[in-house]
């Protein structure tokens, strides 16, 4: 195979779980992207629907009593598919979009209930919930942070352990549940390293927040839309978040959309009488038409194709393929077995980057997460023998590292 080059590989083409570079090389998608190419690239079915509403109505905007088709099918789509019952749905054009989204509703919710002083937004360590100031501010990954001033650009924010239910809830009493808004948690860490839930883990920050009035925003940008084998990962969990975020998988990156799902007890208020609330939040590209008809087109395929039982089914396959890594001598860790995800986390002296480099020359594209990590997050369908392909491309890159650095 011809030695794609190092410092960019700009990808030009790409169909099902496979890219072609610029220089011609074929590489199988380890990652979906940014864990968001979940039905698979180039579907001929998602340009037509794009081209389709383009040629109609490309957009038009959501704000006060305007309204497109699109957003109000998808929107009534998503509120019975989300494990949010009875929720109302707000459109945004991304995942840290979302994020800012949820974080400002939870602390409009505590004004408006009378309760103002409830404004401190908590997350774990390692978490990543995107770069716009909320995301960054509440993000667990200390460079995220730096550089932008004081210890947050949004101020009351606070960070509990990554893992561990009792330190969790000693720092949170620490603050005191009189000031906490919300506690905002990814089922599975992603860019933080791949970290699944403890036993019992989400279960218990739910029955915190309810015990402690505060609000339980899970934010399912990475695992929403069948990451985990189940649609949602809070379902996964049985959890029932009163804001769920979403991006990624709800277009599988065909188009730029986000939303969040807004259980009753904050969005009634809302709705209700005519000196209801506003919620003054919102932006140009809500609920864009061109790119909620897209969304619509690529919930069908996932629901037609049967992806989220298929990503269920590929777990194991995962979870052995890479999971025989582990006695690898340069790997420190293998975490798998939440659906379609993975890490690789290697020892602390070893060059995950150029680990990565090998694997793409070898015709693997992954990339290093937090933690010396190689992101393992391939699309839906994927098939057995290319997650086998990309164990064996994965060891074998990972022997000629050692080699070469002996
Ligand atoms: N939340 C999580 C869990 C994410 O992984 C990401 C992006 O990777 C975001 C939020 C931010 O999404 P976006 O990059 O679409 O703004």
């Amino acid at each position: 195979m011809p030695t794609v080059q190092r410092e960019r590989l700009t990808v030009v083409h790409g169909d099902g779980a496979w890219l072609t570079t610029s220089t011609g090389d074929r590489l199988l998608d380890g990652t979906a992207g940014l864990w968001h190419a979940n039905i698979g690239h180039g579907r001929q079915r998602l340009a037509d629907a794009a081209r389709a509403q383009m040629t109609s109505l490309e957009t038009y905007h959501v704000f006060g009593r305007s309204a497109n088709e699109p957003a109000l099918r998808l929107a009534d789509r998503l509120a019975e598919m989300v494990p949010v019952a009875g929720s109302k749905i707000f459109l945004t054009s991304g995942g840290s979009d979302s994020i800012e989204a949820a974080c400002k509703l939870a602390r409009l919710h505590w004004q408006l209930e009378g309760r103002p002083q409830k404004r401190i937004v908590v997350s774990r360590e390692r978490a990543y919930h995107g770069l716009h100031a909320f995301g960054t501010s509440i993000g667990g990954l200390t460079y995220n942070r730096t550089g932008y001033g004081t210890s947050s650009l949004v101020p009351e924010c606070a960070r509990i352990p990554t893992h561990g239910l009792d330190g969790a809830i000693e720092v949170m009493e620490q603050i005191g549940c009189e000031n906490i808004a919300a506690i905002i948690t990814e089922p599975v860490l992603g860019t933080g390293g791949v970290h699944g839930p403890e036993q019992g883990y989400l279960e218990g920050l739910e029955e915190f927040a309810r015990a402690n009035d505060i609000l339980l925003i899970i934010d399912e940008v990475i695992t929403g839309f069948g990451r985990t084998g189940r649609m949602f990962a809070s379902e996964r969990w049985q959890l029932s978040p009163d804001i769920m975020t979403m991006a990624k998988g709800i277009t599988s990156g065909y188009a730029p959309l986000g939303g969040i799902a807004v259980a009753p007890r904050v969005a009634d208020r809302f709705f209700t009488g005519k000196d209801a609330p506003i919620f003054r939040h919102g932006l140009t590209y809500s609920g864009h038409a061109t790119a909620c008809a897209v969304a619509e087109a690529n919930i069908d395929v996932i629901v037609d194709e049967a992806l989220v039982t298929r990503a269920a089914k590929l777990e194991e396959v995962l979870v052995s393929e890479v999971g025989s890594l582990r006695t690898h001598p340069l790997v420190r860790e293998v975490r798998a077995g939440c659906g379609l995800l993975a890490g690789v986390e290697l020892n602390a002296d070893a060059d995950a980057a150029a680990v990565a480099d090998l694997c793409s020359e070898s015709g693997l594209m992954t990339r290093v997460i937090h933690g010396n990590t190689l992101q393992i997050s391939p699309p839906f369908v994927v098939t057995e023998p290319e997650i086998e392909l990309l164990a064996a491309t994965m060891r074998s890159a990972l022997d000629h590292y050692s080699t070469a650095r002996v």
